[in-house]
């Protein structure tokens, strides 16, 4: 008994343990930037306060997705003055959740967050999520309480979310990428390689025990939204095609129903000719079974061919990013011990 009471004692006259480690933080965070310099500021300085009141080691991997911007600017200018930040510039335009990836990539953390960079997800949940976490969960994702996205946004995420809980098992609708992840469940997910990827749906994938807790979705900080229709309309496509072969499925199906009504359509023909009399059936109603038919047979083929792109770009095997830079406290320190005798 006394000796329980001593230790708890030590650890009270601990020190605060130092929050920087380079090599082996506790905390990582993924940060993908497209275009966000009016945020960056802000998202650092929220951050900052919410790690440094957690007392572990951390580390913010900030990706620069290509912005056009100062944003990298202003990433080398926080690697310069913050032991705690790391910063990746992609060599272009990669997309949101290839720069998820290379966060995943590098980050050396137990327990990662990932999150988006514009404020919308709430530094201010990340010690929330970590009671969670420490409930004996591999994954805690974030349920968003109130969307702050425009109508078309949320009626277009609403018909894809409708889908993608119908494909990917385990799906969670009202979340985004904001999540606490742990180091095993972070290492499944690096082994899927594939280039056309929805990064939550390999999360709830790879399984382990995951939970969702209620968190707020914020505004965002500054600047407009990066996802442009065109990006959702993109992602929505792959992350189908990706997870499922339902869209093939159904081309089998149509098949089967039009040729069977064909067959009726058939009987009705020679029973009309046998009963009634009747000698020809006009153009009209040709014309339509034709044109259904063309169409039906585009749309199968144009179905297959989306796969069968996916199946090529996989079998290409190209690197998922490049990068143009990759700011590394920890790589930097490794050469200098090498260079130095
Ligand atoms: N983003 C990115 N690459 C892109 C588009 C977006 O890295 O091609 C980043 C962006 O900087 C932000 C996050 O992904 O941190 C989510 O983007 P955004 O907030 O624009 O999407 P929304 O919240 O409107 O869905
Ligand atoms: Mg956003």
């Amino acid at each position: 008994m006394s000796m329980e009471s001593s230790s708890s004692q030590s650890l009270g006259a601990v020190a605060r343990p130092d929050t920087v480690h380079a090599r082996h933080p506790f905390f990582s965070v993924i940060l993908p930037i497209y275009n966000e310099e009016s945020g960056i500021a802000e998202l650092y300085k929220r951050l900052t306060a919410v790690f440094e009141s957690m007392g572990k080691s951390y580390e913010f991997v900030f990706v620069d997705d290509g912005s056009r911007d100062r944003s990298f600017a202003l990433l080398a200018e926080l690697y310069e003055n913050d032991p705690h930040v790391r910063a990746l510039q992609f060599s272009r335009n990669f997309g949101h959740h290839i720069a998820m990836t290379a966060g995943m990539d590098a980050v050396r953390g137990e327990v990662v967050v990932m999150m988006d960079s514009d404020l919308q997800d709430l530094p201010e949940e990340i010690p929330l999520m970590f009671a969670k976490l420490e409930e004996g969960y591999d994954v805690v994702f974030g349920i968003r309480m109130n969307k702050q996205h425009g109508l078309i946004k949320r009626i277009n995420s609403a018909m894809f979310l409708w889908v993608m809980q119908r494909v990917v098992r385990g799906f969670e609708p009202n979340s985004g990428i904001f999540r606490m992840v742990r180091r095993r469940t972070i290492d499944a997910v690096k082994q899927c390689r594939e280039t056309n990827r929805l990064i939550v749906g390999l999360l709830s994938w790879a399984g382990f025990k995951q939970v969702g807790i209620p968190v707020q979705h914020g505004k965002r900080f500054a600047g407009e939204t990066k996802y442009t229709l065109s990006k959702q309309i993109r992602l929505a496509v792959t992350s189908i095609l990706a997870f499922s072969d339902f869209p093939l499925r159904m081309v089998v199906y149509f098949g089967l129903i039009v040729s069977a009504s064909s067959f009726l359509f058939a009987t009705l023909v020679i029973a009309r000719r046998v009963f009634f009399g009747y000698g020809e059936v006009g153009w009209p109603s040709l014309m339509t079974a034709i044109l259904f038919l063309g169409g039906i047979q585009l749309l199968s083929l144009g179905v297959i061919g989306q796969y069968v792109g996916q199946v090529f770009t996989e079998a290409q095997g190209r690197p998922m990013y490049l990068l143009a830079n990759d700011l590394d406290r920890a790589d930097a320190e490794e050469s200098e011990i090498r260079k130095s005798p």
